[in-house]
């Protein structure tokens, strides 16, 4: 058979990608680059067979704006998106990474579901108003403590879950960003409550390589994190949190690795907001 005639952005048998990459970015949310094709034709290089675009959501309620779409730039991105769906791999999906707050759901629980999309990513990026993954805001990390900080952000985490608006939790465990880490026997007892509510509510969890990118130098969540949300059998799915093309699929064997350490067979696949179980490739 010959793969490259099939596969229009090229050859697969040296660097072939099994997983699907379900977080990828677009200019629309100021802070990336390239064009949506690009993603497209890097994700094809690898011979990766799905790919999911989730910019950042809009909020017309004034929620950080310099870092997301506008509502009114929304049917351009779904545009861009959709222009590149046919039938041949990668297969492009339509998704959104929405931000939970506080009074989020007064916008997003009418509008998420007023669109065709495919998977909405849930994440949480503040504390009130403190962006505490932004490297601008960094320094208040040294006047807070850690372990109350990571407890703050589980519970806005626990509300992400309880509003049933989101199909996964994204980078579940972001705060440890630029290293600040709780306790592990503290990191156990806030996360176990959340990844039960995960568990009850059918909820995802992504695996973020962006992470390995970052000073923290790992992948989100901790492998810890992993194996306790298998024992629940939580979904899994697989994202780069590709902000330029050249970081689609980045780090997914070390991803692919960490799940099958955790114990996972299975990941999930999801198609207009409905998950599916695919078994885990071996190896890359
Ligand atoms: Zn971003
Ligand atoms: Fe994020
Ligand atoms: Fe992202
Ligand atoms: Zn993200």
């Amino acid at each position: 058979m010959n793969l490259k005639k099939d596969n229009p952005y090229g050859g697969r048998s040296q660097k072939e990608n099994p997983l699907p990459d379900y977080h990828l970015h677009t200019v629309l949310c100021n802070h990336a680059e390239g064009e949506v094709s690009d993603y497209r034709k890097a994700a094809g290089a690898l011979g990766i067979p799905e790919i999911c675009f989730v910019d950042h959501a809009p909020n017309p309620d004034g929620y950080d704006p310099r870092h997301r779409m506008k509502l009114s730039d929304f049917c351009d991105y779904q545009e861009l998106v959709d222009a590149e769906m046919d039938q041949r791999e990668p297969h492009v999906l339509l998704g959104l990474e929405a931000d939970y707050y506080n009074g989020c759901e007064t916008f997003l629980e009418k509008w998420l579901v007023s669109h065709a999309l495919d998977f909405v990513l849930g994440s949480v990026h503040y504390i009130e108003d403190w962006g505490f993954d932004n490297p601008d805001d960094m320094q208040v990390w040294n006047s807070v403590d850690i372990t109350d900080t990571w407890h703050a952000y589980f519970q806005l985490v626990e509300k992400l879950v309880e509003t049933g608006l989101f199909d996964a939790v994204g980078h579940l465990d972001i705060p440890k960003k630029f290293g600040h880490r709780p306790a592990e026997e503290e990191l156990i007892k806030m996360v176990e409550p959340v990844l039960d509510k995960m568990a009850m509510a059918g909820m995802g969890m992504e695996l973020n390589t962006s992470g390995l990118r970052k000073p923290v130098g790992e992948i989100y969540p901790s492998p810890l994190i992993v194996s306790l949300a298998c024992e629940r059998d939580i979904p899994i799915c697989f994202g780069s949190d590709a902000h330029s093309p050249a970081e689609v699929g980045k780090d997914f064997p070390a991803a692919l690795q960490m799940a099958h350490n955790a114990g996972y067979k299975n990941y999930f696949r999801i198609k207009k907001r409905k998950k599916y179980l695919v078994p885990l490739p071996e190896t890359f």
